[in-house]
């Protein structure tokens, strides 16, 4: 009897660096499956605690999802095989599909975040114990076994996981495409990919034509995205100095939503940077790229080591003397970027309109609500999580905690969004770009257009509370 095996691909949609696919093809028969979970749509509870539930996954997140799957599908069909798509539970699925292959073992990416690890032991529990079941750790710059200080031990702090980190572990080199073997013969149904509308999402798919990039999913735009940043347009050169930019395509290199779907590997992302340092120029920026892949090492690792309690509202600090604020007023005109601090409008509005925010932008619009509006910060990061197409649960819970104070800083205090947005748009650009009512006014005015008196706010026809609103907090508290 041929040795079969199931590939489940979950948060690695690619072909290229994938140690669970290139494991399942050391086999004769291989059976590529993906699930479009019904359980990761529709309305979500923290941690399970249906006291607070959130409307979950944003169409636009969806779209780029069913996107990746589909040039996942299109690869594994140049090479002659295939991929099976089902819009179901993975433990229900993949019994059935095992049962109806004979399948030997399943082959699947880990992943620290709770929910995900239940998924795993829920399929785990349904399967015959004569089944061979391999988990891989695939979605890290440095991989799990190479820290060295295994994750429940490491520091709560950045800089000295990072220093122990680039000292003492070497990144892994990624591994090529496999020769993947053929389908068995007695494959059931290859099945659909889902549209959107049997998916159970929220909003629209971003449209927008201030959109920074036209994000679409799937590796092979991942990998043209790789391509146009570090080689066709030379950005690396000046990450460092242009990352905390606010417009355009090559500020930084927007390969958030491909990393979080693993699209892109991390692993291959450093390799690209490594080729650019030998073949062109190796200075702080090209650095700085693999200092930020080593923040987001850093969130999943977090999240292995305290998992659920990252969602708690006193956070792994688990602080009891900050009480968070639940107003629904404030909160939903933070949503609509309707607050009257334009810095913070405008970001509110790109997240809403484009499913993207550069990470100043993010920081300021965070902190605004936790600390400006005292609001639980958990309730803004479901926001995120529901619009953002990169979303990740440990990259924006762990950055919200961090902002929130109770993660893994543990310093006080939040932004001055108003001299953020003075040093960072200077010439009110991007305030402008997302609050056009302020386009006519002077930049002191577009930044803080309470300044303006009665007279003048009617001479420029930006009338507060008529044509934009006043501000809900009180600026000299800013
Ligand atoms: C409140 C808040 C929520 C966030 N939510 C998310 C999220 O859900 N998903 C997400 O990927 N990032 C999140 N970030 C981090 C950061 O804003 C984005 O990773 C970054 O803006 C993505 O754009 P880029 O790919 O151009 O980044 P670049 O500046 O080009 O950085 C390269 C890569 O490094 C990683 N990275 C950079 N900064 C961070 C960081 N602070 N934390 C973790 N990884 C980082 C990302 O994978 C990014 O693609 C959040 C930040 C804040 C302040």
């Amino acid at each position: 009897m041929p040795e079969t095996a199931i590939a489940w691909f979950r948060r690695d949609l690619r072909t290229r660096d994938n140690p669970t696919l290139a494991a399942a093809c050391g086999t004769d028969r291989v059976v590529p499956v993906y699930c479009f979970d019904p359980r990761r749509y529709g309305p979500r509870a923290f941690g399970g605690n249906a006291s607070f539930e959130y409307p979950g996954l944003g169409a636009g997140r969806a779209q780029f999802e069913r996107e990746s799957v589909t040039d996942l599908r299109e690869r594994l069909r140049d090479a002659g095989r295939d991929l099976l798509v089902r819009h179901g539970r993975p433990d229900e699925v993949l019994s059935a599909i095992l049962d109806h292959v004979g399948a030997d073992s399943l082959h699947y990416q880990t992943l620290p975040i709770p929910d995900e690890r239940t998924h795993e032991q829920q399929v785990r529990s349904v399967l015959p114990d004569d089944i061979t079941l391999e988990p891989h750790w695939t979605h890290t710059l440095h991989h799990v076994d190479d820290l060295p200080t295994p994750p429940d031990e490491i520091p709560d702090t950045f800089t000295p996981w990072r220093n122990e980190v680039e000292a003492e572990s070497r990144v892994r080199d990624p591994i090529g495409v496999p020769e993947v073997p053929p389908l068995p013969d007695n494959v059931p149904e290859i099945g659909t990919i889902p549209d959107l509308d049997s998916l159970d999402v929220v909003g629209e798919v971003p449209d927008d034509d201030r959109m920074a990039l036209d994000f679409e999913g799937g590796e092979t735009a991942g990998q043209q995205r790789v391509e146009e940043y570090i080689w066709e347009t030379d950005s690396l050169r000046e990450y460092k100095q242009t990352r905390n930019g606010l417009i355009g395509r090559d500020y930084s290199s927007k390969f958030s939503p491909w990393l979080n779907v693993g699209c892109l590997s991390p692993r291959e992302v450093y390799q690209a940077v490594q080729a650019y340092e030998r073949e062109r120029v190796s200075n702080d920026s090209t650095y700085w790229l693999n200092f930020e892949l080593r923040w987001r090492d850093f969130f999943q690792f977090q999240f292995a080591k305290y998992g659920g309690q990252f969602f708690t509202p006193g956070g792994i600090r688990e602080r009891t003397d900050l009480q968070w604020c639940r107003d629904e007023t404030d909160f939903g005109r933070w949503q609509d970027g309707q607050t009257g601090v334009p810095f913070v409008d405008a970001a509110m509005r790109e997240l809403a309109a484009t499913g993207y925010v550069s990470n100043r932008a993010r920081q300021n619009a965070a902190s605004f609500l936790v600390h400006d509006l005292g609001i639980d910060w958990r309730w803004g990061a479901a926001h995120y999580e529901q619009h953002l197409l990169d979303y990740d649960p440990a990259s924006n819970y762990g950055n919200w905690a961090y902002i929130a104070k109770v993660g893994n800083d543990s310093r006080e205090g939040g932004f001055d969004v108003l001299s953020q947005a003075e040093r960072y748009d200077p010439g009110a650009e991007y305030i402008r770009r997302w609050c056009p009512e302020l386009d006519g006014v002077i930049v002191e005015y577009a930044r803080e257009p309470w300044r303006m008196d009665e007279h003048e706010q009617r001479e420029r026809g930006v009338v507060l509370g008529e044509e934009y609103p006043e501000p809900i907090v009180d600026p000299e508290r800013l």
